[in-house]
């Protein structure tokens, strides 16, 4: 009677819990391949390769994957160092994707830990496998997205835009970070650059025939620091003037400013913020008598919205592992990633795995742990952490379910908005 209470008042705690037989199934997978794994990781961490130019980590997490009986095809969504592994059991099933990064930064090396992304990727889509050969009651697909330029380059972005994500049911992937963090929402960013051109002249001599392009820049950021009373506290602008004359004594015939904006709905972003700062571009140029040229020159990062339903198992998940969650933040984090364009197609997770508790990610110490010891117990911890978490939605058609009605569609952003008139066919 007892039991039979128990089961009825937590009916959802039933459903969600992780199978014991399969836990252990792929903890033992894990700690088999352990070493191939951390080796996997050393060795992406060991040769650095930025945006798009990461062809010995594609490679070799291909390779990797291929030798395990994964059926890969590289070189997809048009971006060479991507690539796409599939294993299919039984009839029918979910597809559920791991999604494993492996870009670095300039000069700072793997400071933003891609290592361990895609060790956790790789790592996660192996033990799951394991698991499914050992169980014949389970079916589906397991896949593995390999995603280049994730620093910059929104790799993410040309492949949502050539329909790598549209098949899966799900996306799953970790960040280490300075904290255990189940479920976290980004800004989404839009970079803009503002050419101004006007017309050089003697500045002392003819002023009067000149067209200052550096007061067009200079009334650009003033009128943006008076926008930002009417932002949205959320939002972020930042702007810096790449090129604002050379001498004193001509007055600037050109300037140059790239800047950043960035919010936490994407729509907003798109249809009210850019529009507004490029009137602040417009209204220097009439002002000043400039031409100005716009441009948005790299792929749109939508902001990023982690799944709800995902985000409580994996939360779970972490506590299974022993590891202890922070709080969810209570706004989107002040950062921005081309994952955020996935999340607005397909239920995604993204959650945080603590490499070192406050560690400053983007910098030498952080390069440093992501190839030590703290970085390999992340990756394995969130290999496993993921695999989890595939079992639940492999097992579960119920729990995939509800993942699906949690999920709410968003801006498929196009991958390259070259003009402002795409971006008004978008919106
Ligand atoms: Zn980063
Ligand atoms: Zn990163």
């Amino acid at each position: 009677m007892t039991e039979k209470i128990l089961e009825d008042s937590n009916p959802v705690h039933m459903s969600e819990s992780v199978e014991d037989n399969d836990e252990s199934i792929l903890r033992s997978a894990l700690e088999g391949m352990s070493d191939e794994l951390l080796t996997v990781s050393h060795r992406i961490h060991e040769r650095p390769e930025t945006r798009f130019q990461e062809f010995f980590a594609a490679d070799l997490l291909a390779s990797a994957l291929r030798e395990a009986g994964f059926a890969v095809e590289s070189g997809i969504g048009g971006l060479e160092t991507s690539f796409r592994a599939e294993a299919s059991f039984g009839e029918g099933g979910p597809t559920i994707a791991f999604v494993c990064e492996y870009d670095a930064l300039e000069k700072i090396g793997h400071g933003c830990g891609h290592n361990i992304i895609a060790t956790v990727g790789l790592g996660g889509a192996l033990v799951t496998k394991h698991l499914m050969e050992q169980d014949g009651s389970l079916s589906g697909r397991i896949v593995v997205i390999g995603t280049p330029g994730e620093e910059g380059g929104g790799g993410k972005a040309y492949m949502v835009k050539a329909g790598c994500f549209d098949d899966l049911d799900a996306a799953l992937m970790i960040h280490p970070g300075g904290e255990n963090l189940s479920a976290m929402s980004t800004l989404g960013r839009v970079a803009m650059t503002f050419e101004f051109t006007g017309k050089a002249a003697h500045a002392a001599v003819n002023p009067e025939l000149g067209v200052n392009a550096l007061d067009a820049s200079v009334l650009t950021l003033n009128a943006i620091g008076l926008l930002r009373q009417q932002l949205p506290n959320s939002a972020r602008v930042h702007a810096v003037i790449e090129d604002g004359g050379e001498v004193p004594n001509i007055i600037p015939e050109r300037s140059f400013i790239r800047v950043f904006v960035r919010a936490p709905e994407t729509e907003m972003l798109l249809n009210n913020l850019i529009p507004r700062i490029t009137d602040c571009a417009r209204g220097a140029a009439l002002a000043t008598g400039c031409v100005v040229d716009i441009d948005l020159p790299t792929p749109v990062y939508a902001a990023l919205n982690s799944n709800p339903v995902l985000g409580r198992l994996i939360e779970a998940n972490f506590a299974r592992l022993g590891r202890n969650t922070v709080p969810l933040l209570t706004e989107a984090f002040p950062g921005s990633t081309d994952m955020g364009n996935v999340s607005q197609i397909i239920p995604v997770i993204h959650p945080n795995v603590e490499l070192q508790p406050g560690v400053n990610m983007h910098s030498h110490e952080a390069t440093e742990l992501a190839g030590g010891s703290s970085g390999d117990k992340a990756a394995l911890d969130g290999a496993l952490l993921l695999a989890l978490t595939a079992a639940q939605l492999f097992r579960s058609p119920e729990l995939l379910a509800e993942v699906k009605e949690a999920f709410v569609p968003g801006i498929r952003v196009p991958a390259r908005i070259s003009n402002l008139k795409d971006l008004r066919g978008l919106i």
